[in-house]
């Protein structure tokens, strides 16, 4: 999708600090990290969100979650994290390209609402 910015970092045009790629995803550091370890987990194609996820497509999401324990023990989160998607305005989502934070680094609040 041509304005979409993680379609951009996805393909290299914009910039961004990798932490894992293969053929399918990206993960890179989160711009503004809410905590000690944020990286977002990107597929290369463009969903706009959990919503265009259905049974012939939902391969990617478990392509990520393969590959989110890997890059966890990298990243030192031996004592674990969290794993976050935001779907939708109400949500919180701001970038209309899935993906899957993984927040940690320190002992996170709960706070759902
Ligand atoms: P969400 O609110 O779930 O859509 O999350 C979007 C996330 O993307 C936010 O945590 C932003 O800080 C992060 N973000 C936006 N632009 C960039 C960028 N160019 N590089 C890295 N992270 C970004
Ligand atoms: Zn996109």
């Amino acid at each position: 999708m041509s304005d979409c910015i993680f379609c951009k970092i996805a393909a290299g045009e914009i910039p961004s600090n990798k932490v894992y790629e293969d053929d399918k995803i990206i993960a890179i550091h989160d711009l503004n990290p809410m905590a000690p370890v944020h990286v977002l987990f990107i597929p290369k194609e463009h969903y706009c969100c959990a919503n265009a996820i259905n049974e012939e497509n939902c391969d990617i999401v478990g392509h990520i979650f393969s590959k989110i324990p890997k890059v966890a023990k990298e990243l030192g989160l031996e004592n674990g994290y969290r794993i976050v998607n935001n779907c939708g305005e109400d949500g919180g989502q701001t970038v209309m390209h899935i993906h899957f934070h993984l927040l940690g680094g320190k002992k996170l609040k709960v706070d759902m609402a």
